[in-house]
């Protein structure tokens, strides 16, 4: 686990943006016939009230009952202070295993557990990315202490789970390494990441996966000869394409229509105001101005504060088990990852114009309510990476522009 997991502990009514709001709220089986013996009449009132058996529940240690959320979708046994009832009456192991478990995130390796924490919680955020010496992994045979879901189960050695899945620790662990190589930028770290994975491509395509070890080897030994020295750019970093991508992605998640996180609407509008954007405007002028704010808002700010988005990358690789993600090709994976990193970029840049400076808060206040947004989406990372690949833009080549501008 990441040793941020250690120091973590929910803030409850201090939290900026309360799991108990918002989201679906789950109880398993065990919790839910638990709760039918509690008498306390004001705790049987909302129970009876809000609480229904889920009949589609996909497991009884999950959602074999749902709450139905107040109208402002706030959970019911949320008091107006914040804090949980069932948790303040009756104690933390009253709480179901959804409720307990989050922002924690498990994962099954060859039996092997493996916890992290999402980034949609605001705590977990603030531990997680404001480490400047980089997130570091730990093992520990003491466990979690509290209570976990496996959310992914993997065996290497289980030949129809596929050759990435084979080959998870040494990719993972691989990738892992050049994002956190701090003698490059953070993207020419990426940049050098998306080489190895267009050849790891190659050997995926050609069925020479035995090869992988080496390949390895070799972009290791590149990444430390080459240190300080970065890597050739895309002969065509053109700022147009890249933008007008971006806006294509955030169309498609109907940001003022279905996202329901208002505090992601409004980061939204400082984003466009930031960076002036106007729809009327030729591509070309637009690209201009998010130039102009990239320079003199967001890569100073980069500059002392790489360190944050570099700890969401690898919170992001670690926990999802990447490149093994839910992705058909290994090169997919990677431009997931792009795609991830291409909107922060242009989010913070946005937000950096319209407050002409950011602060680490703010950094981190954003990538929490994105994470919320965008990656407990259901099927966004998913949809915008098979957008890539009908546009024809899934090349090496593109994803360079996109990563450089
Ligand atoms: S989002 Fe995190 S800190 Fe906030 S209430 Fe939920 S678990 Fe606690």
């Amino acid at each position: 686990m990441p040793a941020y997991l250690r120091e973590f502990k929910c803030i409850g009514a201090a939290c900026s943006d309360n799991c108990c709001i918002g989201w679906d709220v789950e109880f398993d089986r065990k919790t839910w016939r638990k709760y039918q013996k509690i008498g306390d009449p004001e705790f049987r009132k909302l129970f009876e009230k809000n609480v229904y058996v889920n009949r589609h529940s996909f497991s009884p240690e999950v959602d074999h009952a749902k709450v139905r959320l107040a109208k402002d979708k706030r959970c019911p046994f949320l008091n107006p202070d914040g804090l949980c009832v069932i948790q303040a009456k009756f104690g933390e192991e009253y709480l179901s295993n959804v409720c307990a478990a989050y922002p924690r995130y498990t994962n099954e390796i060859d039996g092997m557990l493996e916890h992290s924490a999402n980034m949609s919680c605001p705590e977990a955020a603030r531990l997680a990315l404001l480490k400047p010496e980089g997130i570091r992994i730990l093992e520990d045979s003491a466990g979690l202490d509290a209570r976990y879901i496996i959310s992914m189960s993997i065996r290497t050695d289980d030949r129809n789970q596929g050759d990435l899945a084979r080959y998870l620790h040494e990719l993972r662990d691989f990738s892992i390494f050049m994002i956190q190589n701090r003698s490059y930028m953070l993207h020419d770290r990426i940049m050098m990441l998306g080489r190895f994975f267009a050849e790891l491509q190659r050997l995926e395509d050609t069925r020479r996966m035995s090869g992988i070890p080496r390949l390895i080897e070799e972009h290791r030994r590149k990444a430390a000869e080459g240190a300080k020295q970065k890597p050739a750019r895309p002969a065509q970093a053109d700022p147009a394409f890249s933008l007008r991508l971006i806006r294509e992605l955030i169309d498609k998640l109907n940001v003022f229509t279905e996202v329901d996180s208002k505090r992601y609407v409004s980061l939204m509008e400082e984003v466009l105001k930031g960076i002036q954007y106007n729809r009327k405007a030729s591509p070309a002028e637009n690209a201009k101005r998010y130039s102009l704010s990239a320079r003199q808002y967001y890569e100073p700010f980069m500059e002392g504060h790489g360190f944050i988005l570099e700890n969401y990358l690898v919170n992001f690789m670690f926990g999802n088990l990447f490149p093994a993600l839910d992705v058909r090709r290994s090169y997919d994976a990677f431009i997931m990852l792009v795609l991830l990193y291409a909107l922060v970029k242009f989010h913070l840049t946005g937000i950096a114009a319209y407050h002409r400076g950011l602060s680490e808060m703010q950094a981190v206040e954003f990538i929490q309510v994105f994470s919320k947004t965008v990656e407990h989406h259901k099927t966004y990372l998913e949809t915008i990476t098979e957008y890539v690949k009908k546009k024809k833009i899934d090349t090496p080549e593109y994803m360079e522009i996109l990563i450089s501008n």
